[in-house]
Order: C-alpha cells, then sequence, then structure tokens
C-alpha cells in the first residue's frame, strides 16, 4: 500500500500483526506464546515502533515499507498494519488486505483473511470485532474478552517477596513461575534488594539486563550488601541480575528462550520468560522509580572507553534532568545517544523508562566479557554519586571526579563500522583515538584464501572511538567501531 503514510497520524492507534501461520487480523491471540498488542505513539515515523513477531513471539524492529512489500500470505512475512480511524485510509488498507473494507466505525475493526491466503480460516472468534482504545494512551493493549482476572493481560505473574513500601533493607526475589520437566512448581529467583528510610525519592539501579556484562553486577552487589538505611533517605531499589538466566549462564541472551531483555520491552505477560520479565520490570518496577540507572558494558563482544549515556527523548525537562544525572555519575566519556543502528530503540529498558516519562541514564563501562579495574571505579563512584545527586545520600558523601565529564554525540548509521566481509579483522585504529572520516578503520582477511587481498574499511565521520568488537572472527553485518562526535 503506497500510500501508507511516512508518519503514522494520530488516529492510527492500533496495529493489527498477521503472521504467515498464525490467523490474526488484529485479534488478540489467547494462545501462548502470541502477541496480542502492538505499541504505537502518536508521531512515530515508519519503522520506528515495535513489532512482536507472532511465531516466535520476538520482539523485533518492523519496517511498514518493507513489509507491505510482502504479498498475503507469504510464509514468514509478517504484515504491520496500521488500523485507520478515517474510512478512506480504511478503504485503502482493506484492499491491500484483499479483504472486504471494515465497514465499522472509528473505534471497532473487523478484520476477514484474504481468500488467496495460506492462513488458516479463521473462526468466527477471530472474526469477532476489536475494539480499538481512543488514540490518548501511550500503551494500547487489546480488550481482555471478559478474560479471568488471573489472566488480565496487564498483569504481571511475577512475585515479589520483598515490601517496596516497609522501611529498613529487605533482600530477597522475584519469583518467576517456570514449570519445567525436572522442576514443576519451580520458580526463577530473581534476586532483589530494597534499602528504604522515609520519604525521599526512590532510584532504581539495574545491572544484569545483560548477562555477560559484569561491571555493574560487581558494583550493585557491593551496594546491595554495604548501603544501610540509616544512612539514606528515600529508597534504593537494586535490580543486580534483570535477566537471572542470562546472567548465570554469562551470556547476553537468555539460555531459556534465547530472549535479549533490552530488545524485550514493554514485554509480555504471557510471553517467554524474558518477555515476562521485561513485562514485570516495565509496569511493576519502573513506575516506583523517580530515576533509573541501566548499567551495561560491551559484554562478550564489544569494549567501550568507560562510559555513560541517555538518549534524548524531546521531552526538555526529562533530557535535562538526564544530562544532570550523567554530570554527577561523571563517567570519563558520555555520550547522547539517537538510539537505533542496532543500539536498540524504544524496546529497551530505558525505552520504558521513557514511555513513563521517567529520567533514565544507562552506561556502557567497558565490556570483554570481563571487569577492568578502570571500569569498575567508575561504577562504583558513579552509582555513589548519583545518590548524592538525587539527595538520597548526604553530599558529604560525594567522591571527587579526577577529571570533569566529556560529552560527545552518538548520531547515524555514519558514526559505526560494520564489517562488509565476513573473515578475520584486523583495527587499525585504538579505543578512545580521534579519528577523521576517510580514515582506514579496520581490514578484513579471509585466510581460507590467503592470496586475496584483505578488504580495508574506512569511518564515515570524523570523531573519538568509543567501542571496537572484539572477537578477531567477524560475520558480514556485525559492528566493528562506534564513534562519538
Ligand atoms: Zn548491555
Amino acid at each position: 500500500m503506497s500510500d501508507l503514510p511516512k508518519v503514522i497520524p494520530d488516529d492510527y492507534v492500533f496495529l493489527a500483526v498477521r503472521g504467515a501461520d498464525d490467523a490474526q487480523f488484529g485479534k488478540p491471540s489467547s494462545a501462548a506464546g502470541q502477541a496480542r498488542y502492538m505499541l504505537i505513539r502518536p508521531g512515530m515515523t515508519v519503522g520506528e515502533f515495535l513489532a512482536i513477531d507472532l511465531r516466535g513471539n520476538q520482539p523485533r524492529r518492523a519496517d511498514i515499507t518493507a513489509n507491505t512489500k510482502a504479498k498475503a500470505g507469504q510464509t514468514s512475512a509478517n504484515l504491520i498494519l496500521a488500523a485507520p480511524a478515517t474510512a478512506e485510509a480504511r478503504a485503502a488498507r482493506a484492499a491491500y488486505l484483499g479483504a472486504a473494507a471494515p465497514t465499522a466505525e472509528a473505534d471497532t475493526l473487523e478484520f476477514v483473511a484474504p481468500e488467496s491466503s495460506n492462513v488458516e480460516p479463521a473462526g468466527a472468534e477471530a472474526a469477532a470485532p476489536v475494539a480499538v482504545a481512543p488514540p490518548t494512551a501511550a500503551y494500547i493493549a487489546p480488550e481482555p474478552e471478559a478474560r479471568s482476572p488471573m489472566l488480565d493481560p496487564k498483569k504481571s505473574r511475577l512475585v515479589c517477596e520483598v515490601d517496596f513500601d516497609k522501611d529498613g533493607k529487605q533482600n530477597g526475589f522475584v519469583r518467576l513461575f517456570h514449570s519445567v520437566h525436572a522442576s514443576a512448581y519451580g520458580f526463577i529467583p530473581i534476586p532483589i534488594t530494597v534499602i528504604k528510610n522515609g520519604e525521599g525519592p526512590t532510584a532504581v539501579l539495574v545491572s544484569g539486563n545483560h548477562g555477560d556484562e559484569y561491571e555493574g553486577q560487581v558494583a550493585l552487589c557491593d551496594l546491595a550488601r554495604t548501603l544501610e538505611p540509616a544512612k539514606i533517605k528515600g529508597r534504593v531499589i537494586i535490580l543486580p541480575m534483570a535477566n537471572f538466566p542470562a546472567g548465570m549462564a554469562g551470556r547476553r541472551t537468555s539460555p531459556i528462550d534465547d530472549v535479549n531483555l533490552n530488545r524485550a520491552f514493554p514485554g509480555d505477560p504471557d510471553g517467554t520468560v524474558t518477555q515476562q520479565i521485561a513485562y514485570w520490570i516495565e509496569s511493576t518496577l519502573l513506575p516506583k522509580a523517580d530515576f533509573v540507572a541501566d548499567l551495561h558494558s560491551g559484554g562478550s563482544s564489544l569494549m567501550y572507553v568507560p562510559s555513560a549515556l541517555m538518549k534524548v527523548s524531546g521531552n526538555a525537562k526529562r533530557d535535562a534532568a538526564q544530562r544532570a544525572m550523567l554530570e554527577a555519575f561523571g563517567a570519563p566519556m558520555n555520550y547522547i545517544s539517537a538510539g537505533g543502528s542496532g543500539t536498540g530503540q524504544d524496546n529497551t529498558l530505558s525505552g520504558g523508562a521513557e514511555r513513563l516519562g521517567i529520567p533514565a541514564i544507562g552506561t556502557e563501562l567497558a565490556g570483554s566479557g570481563t571487569v577492568t579495574p578502570a571500569a569498575a571505579r567508575v561504577v562504583r563512584r558513579g552509582i555513589n554519586n548519583l545518590l548524592v545527586h538525587a539527595g538520597i545520600l548526604p553530599e558529604s558523601e560525594r567522591i571527587e571526579l579526577p577529571s570533569p565529564p566529556r560529552f560527545v554525540t552518538v548520531s547515524g548509521p555514519e558514526h559505526f563500522v560494520y564489517a562488509s566481509e565476513s573473515g578475520v579483522w584486523e583495527p587499525l585504529v585504538e579505543l578512545g583515538q580521534a579519528v577523521k572520516a576517510e580514515q582506514l578503520a579496520a581490514r578484513i582477511y579471509q585466510p581460507e584464501t590467503p592470496w586475496k587481498p584483505p578488504v580495508f574499511l574506512r569511518f564515515l565521520a570524523d570523531g573519538v572511538v568509543l567501542c571496537k568488537r572484539i572477537p578477531g572472527r567477524t560475520s558480514r553485518g556485525d559492528c566493528l567501531f562506534h564513534l562519538g562526535a
């Protein structure tokens, strides 16, 4: 449908997804492992929204333009269709679908599978009208269809052992019930510490969002053990191993469902283990926060100059608060991220904080699947100073910065260098080095054909090298470097 708008207007409030193998035409599925909702907000540009792959239930980016090239009934393609509120747009959409034009008015849409589709015939239930919420809420879930309250899609199934409102220090677990062959009634124990003393701001501090990023995990273990309630004013909530299964495996993604928690937001209360964690964090944990720090590093495949970062949200007050948090955290390098280019968009934990309007910063502390002394110093000092900045710790606790924090921006693809070939790559610059556009960045060799000359890669913009790939073997599409400018 060539006339799909490039910018989704306010009256597009609901996205229906059709997976070729799942007869879904905007009908909320009640089957486990299938998507029920899309997230969309007015003003989003095409390709910016979050889609859920129905078959794998994997959150992923979707691009309306690309998907509209898919034929109805094509296997493996998901058709992402905005449900428009105007009669004209509805007719255009129906023409694209090959379905009868929905006759319903603005708030009700009916979807019918086209004859040519290989989609299983949808039953009476599938053809039922889907109520569409008014375009006021940022988060739009389908009507619960008279489901049991236990199945309310808005309620997380995770159970937290600690009382967030109680003064003192509590350690415990968030229980994610996971019934498997070896443990029928067992739960996955996600550790949590809550330290509270009277009224005051709430800090939510997260690490282990990626299980192979350890700097934040060790710093938050120290904090959970040593921070005494009497010393603070307000509340500190510590989630040091957010993706617990990934953390125990020392992996970026969960070994249970292979989902990357930081690409799974806003999650799904009935989804896979990782999607349930994301949903609990966004629906239950983040709303308690006055500010959030999500402590990442480069993990197994990347190494960073110890950095902290924020994403610009366009909300001047929130952006100023985030900038002040970065100044307080005091990492030697700080970057303002445009998101995208593989670094995650609104499907991250900080994307969830943005939906809730809560100031959030992240870090990229170092990486290579280990902890360096320099990065450990940066994160311990940073968390401490962030709590001082919020007034949770007294000013007397502030740790002086050895040097003023430096700020750069990371914009679009021009700040990234990707492998154009598979092979063994040789970096030609060092981390932290200033580089120029057109400067040689790397060579890629193919030792299996040693007489073949290496491929040279160049930087596309001026900047400082913030991040580089660690493994020597590379495949086309891997990020080898990214710059800040
Ligand atoms: Zn990470």
